[in-house]
């Protein structure tokens, strides 16, 4: 009678399965997928590979298999989210999806560990979050994260809290970038590509409406997330100011939520969805033309709020706030991006899952970086793989989490460079806890922070709107 009750928990699954059918049909002859999976990789196990899980969640919508059953539960827990078996497929499967519907029905019938739980709590509740970020702060603004990770035991529980605050530590600002490569260019403030900011009706969108329409800027609202704007506020201040010297106009959005991107990947989707609605009227309030966001995972999630709310009331401005989502990276691609002044130095670029393979976007941030003069880029080898941090896979499966980060760690060092650049806050916080733990001298930036900072040398945000004291130390 339990196999029943679980089968009818599977209807959302069952049917987007079914959707796919034609997708998933060539699935058990193909196989091109296993090779770029990391758990698979790793533990060398099919049911670890992306067609393994498809199985699964075949034989569950089937009820030949019991979604409570730890097969399932195990394999469909382990994988990162990271969508990396996504490009490679013939077929288009749309495994993201099917992850997180499968997810969905997993939770449901055994809920996931209290730490998870708790975690999505926090970040459902404004005020929870608050709090939990300005934990953070206090923790990183009196150097304990710092000390912690330096002392405390890398065993067992305290291994856990360990690396939860060398993460915590390394969300400050990278200490160089103020001053890096002034010696090496000879550069100062102002000295070069020197000029003011667009002027109004010059940006992106101003001839849009047709040589006779009044040109109009347009209208960005920036999502400032949630460890983005508790951890990383500076990122969101740099974001704005170099959307505005790119010629847009970025407004704020009250009112705004989380993205639900942890909830999908963590079994609530429900709570997801919620949160999506949320967005999309406090959005739609504020008349925005473009969704700007500067997290790759956050990003990901909100390209998929047409699919979240799919045939509800909300289907079509749903998946109309979704067409309008970009990345920073790409609004600034469309732009140009404007060229700013040399900061000559060396980085290490990652690339995040969620903007790699998720939002299928390579090219724009290092379109970025190449806005920079004397920024050598050093694409990180296998920067296509994932970090193991994946949302908080990194403190919930510490030895495969670990395993796949010692990797990445590995690749990045060999890179070397000043700092290493990479476009979500997971990817800085699991990259940078790594570097600090191995006691390495590189920094760890967004790459609109080093954009800023070559906007803020070539004299770009002279005028007193954008203040002169800059990006903060948030
Ligand atoms: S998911 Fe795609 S690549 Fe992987 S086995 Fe199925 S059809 Fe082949
Ligand atoms: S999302 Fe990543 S870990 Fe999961 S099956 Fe695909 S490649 Fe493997």
């Amino acid at each position: 009678m339990g196999m029943a009750v679980d089968l009818l928990d599977t209807g959302t699954l069952s049917r987007a399965l079914e959707e796919q059918r034609e997708r998933l049909l060539p699935c058990v002859h193909s196989g091109f997928c296993l090779p770029a999976c990391p758990t698979y990789n790793r533990l060398g196990d099919e049911a670890d590979s992306p067609r393994g899980r498809l199985h699964l969640m075949r034989a569950v919508v089937d009820g030949r298999l019991s979604p409570a059953a730890d097969a399932f539960q195990r394999h469909i827990d382990r994988c990162l989210g990271c969508r990396a078996c996504e490009p490679t497929c013939p077929s288009g499967v749309e495994y993201g999806a099917l992850l997180e519907l499968a997810r969905d029905v997993a939770a449901r019938s055994r809920p996931p560990a209290l730490a998870a739980r708790t975690m999505l709590r926090v970040f459902s509740s404004r005020p929870l979050r608050s709090l939990f970020f300005f934990a953070g702060r206090v923790l990183r603004g009196t150097r304990i994260a710092a000390l912690g990770a330096r002392t405390l035991s890398s065993r067992g529980a305290l291994g856990s809290a360990r690396l939860g605050l060398a993460m915590v530590a390394s969300t400050v600002p990278w200490p160089k970038l103020r001053t890096v490569g002034r010696e090496r260019s000879g550069a100062s403030s102002g000295d070069a590509a020197a000029g003011a900011p667009p002027p109004a009706g010059s940006g992106p969108g101003a001839s849009s409406a047709g040589a006779d329409a009044p040109s109009r800027r347009l209208r960005v609202g920036l999502l400032v997330g949630c460890v983005q704007e508790g951890l990383y506020a500076r990122v969101n201040a740099a974001t704005r100011r170099v959307l505005e010297a790119n010629g847009y106009e970025v407004v704020g959005v009250r009112g705004q939520d989380c993205c639900g991107a942890l909830h999908a990947h963590g079994g609530e989707l429900e709570e997801a969805r919620r949160l999506a609605r949320v967005n999309v009227e406090r959005f739609e309030a504020a008349g925005v033309d473009r969704v700007a966001v500067n997290a790759a995972g956050c990003g990901a999630a909100m390209k998929e709020y047409g699919t979240w709310l799919a045939g509800g009331d909300m289907a079509e401005r749903a998946a109309a706030f979704a067409a309008g989502v970009r990345d920073v990276s790409e609004l600034l691609a469309e732009a140009g991006p404007r060229q700013g002044a040399p900061v000559a130095c060396a980085v290490a670029y990652d690339h995040p899952c969620h903007l790699l393979h998720a939002q299928r976007l390579e090219g724009p941030p290092l379109a970025v970086l190449a806005a920079i003069p004397g920024v050598e880029v050093r694409v990180v080898e296998g920067a296509d793989e994932c970090c193991g941090g994946a949302g908080i896979y990194g403190l919930t499966h510490r030895e495969l989490g670990g395993h796949i980060g010692r990797d990445k760690l590995r690749a990045v060092m060999a890179a070397g460079g000043d700092a290493l650049a990479t476009p979500n806050p997971g990817c800085m916080m699991q990259i940078g806890a790594g570097l600090r733990l191995a006691g390495a001298r590189q920094g760890v930036v967004h790459p609109v922070e080093l954009l800023d900072e070559s906007y803020r040398r070539a004299g770009y945000y002279a005028s007193p709107r954008h203040g002169a004291s800059g990006s903060g130390a948030s």
